[in-house]
């Protein structure tokens, strides 16, 4: 099977496309014949090494995949041959034409959603269903702000916040951007590059702040997150590449918090509510992954480079 492999850390062209043996499912493990492959940001993290967790080298990329079951090993029930799966992490690798997982990893594609945009699910969904329902508790009376709206969990966050009944402010950098998260669910969008627009965004919630904000990019926006918060309001720390200095003055005088996010650290009974979460969501055509750009499996590397780069459009994928 071809696959990509690492075998040193460092930047994109350390991804090497390679023949390697197809695996065989050992006990309680799935073999899945995986067609396209979800790029995420900490991908790239964990490729560069900086990223909190580091593989063991030699490795193969990718928790999210979406393709058919190929084979199982004794003992799974879960999923058979000819089954259309997605995955939420493996043991072997997305980014591969075939990936071993362990059967508690493998989960049901809705006949609806085709593999590409089953490859954007899990690391996207995931965390966007995980802030607003467990880390946020989100309301449906509430106001949330979808700090970084064009992106992967930012779009499944849209969706998600728009079907809980919220109100829903979302920001993106380009006029791209906003036309996407207008139409996945934001009731009004703000241009992030836009000096002021924090201004803007206060006065669509009458000058009361928001209740929610999904933080895509702490290190830039933390410190007028602060100060665009109601009474009780919350940011959901999800994504942040830097330090960044707030007047904790601000959060005092709203009783408001900042609450760090990881996805890890799910436990498995929020997990098993996750995915029947998603698979209600997906199934009824509430949740739609969007593909932003297709790439073959063996421009890898230049999924990495596009994904760090402005102007976000929904998932990288890799057909594999
Ligand atoms: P993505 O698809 O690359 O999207 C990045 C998003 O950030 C885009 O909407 C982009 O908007 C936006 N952005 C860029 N500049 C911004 C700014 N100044 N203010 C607000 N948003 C800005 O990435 P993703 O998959 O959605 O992930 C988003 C972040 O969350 C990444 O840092 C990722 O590592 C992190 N994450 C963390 C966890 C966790 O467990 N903690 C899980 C998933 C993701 P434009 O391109 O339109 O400017």
């Amino acid at each position: 099977m071809k696959a990509i492999r690492v075998h040193e850390f460092g930047g994109p062209e350390v991804l090497k496309l390679e023949d390697l043996d197809t695996p065989k499912p050992s006990a309680g493990e799935v073999l899945v014949r995986i067609h396209a492959a979800g790029v995420n940001p900490y991908d790239t993290y964990m490729r560069a090494g900086t990223y909190a967790v580091k593989p063991s080298l030699p490795y193969t990329p990718g928790s999210d995949g979406a393709g058919i079951v190929e084979a199982v090993g004794e003992g799974v029930a879960k999923v058979k041959p000819g089954d259309r799966v997605y995955t939420a992490r493996t043991i072997t690798g997305a980014y591969a034409q075939y990936a071993l997982a362990l059967e508690e990893q493998v989960h049901a594609l809705p006949a609806n959603i085709d593999f590409k945009q089953g490859a954007g699910i899990w690391v996207p969904y995931g965390t966007a269903y995980h802030a607003l329902n467990h880390s946020a508790r989100a309301h449906a009376s509430e106001t949330v702000l979808v700090h970084g709206a064009s992106g992967g969990v930012g779009i499944a966050a849209l969706q998600i916040a728009r079907a809980m009944g919220l109100t829903v402010l979302g920001t993106a950098g380009t006029p791209k951007g906003l036309e996407i998260a207008k139409r996945e669910g934001a009731h009004h969008v703000f241009d992030h590059l836009k000096s002021g627009y924090q201004e803007e965004i206060l006065r669509a919630t009458g000058s009361r702040g928001v209740d929610i904000i999904l933080e895509m990019l702490a290190n830039v926006n933390l410190f007028h997150d602060t100060r665009l918060l109601s009474t009780n309001g919350r940011v959901i720390v999800i994504g942040s590449r830097g330090e960044v200095t707030i007047n904790p003055r601000e959060l005092m005088g709203r009783r408001a918090s900042i609450r760090g996010f990881t996805l890890w650290g799910i436990t498995p009974e929020e997990e098993a509510d996750i995915h029947a979460g998603l698979f209600a969501g997906l199934e009824n055509g509430t949740l739609r992954p969007v593909v932003g750009k297709e790439l073959p499996l063996a421009e890898a590397a230049r999924a990495h480079k596009d994904i760090l780069e402005p102007g976000s459009a929904g998932k990288i994928v890799l057909t594999c």
